[in-house]
């Protein structure tokens, strides 16, 4: 999509730190962490944010946590812990409208919210 700084990640336009990517999802170091390790999980397909989400994206959502889990995996934050996180819309300091999920980890992370 035009535009969207995610969709441009993808496309190369933009550079990144990537992590892992495959033929549904990409997985980048986040610009500006805010824990040790700190990486964004993203569907080549554009989509909004979690209330665009329908039942047909089952399949890529499922590779979005194996993907996460996976890369936690090799991160070396799966055994200490880590926190998985979707904003949606301004309360929730959303910034960039496409779906991904924040993981977080390599420090306590404290009570959410
Ligand atoms: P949101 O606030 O929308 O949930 O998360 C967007 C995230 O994208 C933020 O954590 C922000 O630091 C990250 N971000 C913004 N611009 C860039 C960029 O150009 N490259 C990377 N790798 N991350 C970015
Ligand atoms: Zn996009």
């Amino acid at each position: 999509m035009a535009d969207c700084l995610f969709c441009k990640i993808i496309e190369g336009e933009v550079p990144s730190d990537k992590l892992y990517d495959d033929d549904l999802v990409v997985v980048i170091l986040d610009i500006n962490p805010r824990a040790p390790r700190h990486f964004l999980v993203i569907p080549r397909e554009h989509i909004g944010t979690v209330k665009d989400v329908r039942g047909e994206h089952g399949p890529l959502l499922t590779r979005m946590f194996v993907a996460a889990s996976n890369v936690a995996k090799d991160e070396g934050i799966a055994e200490s812990g880590f926190r998985m996180t979707f904003n949606v819309g301004d309360d929730a300091g959303m910034t960039v409208n496409h779906l991904h999920m924040h993981v977080l980890g390599g420090r306590q992370l404290g009570p959410e919210g």
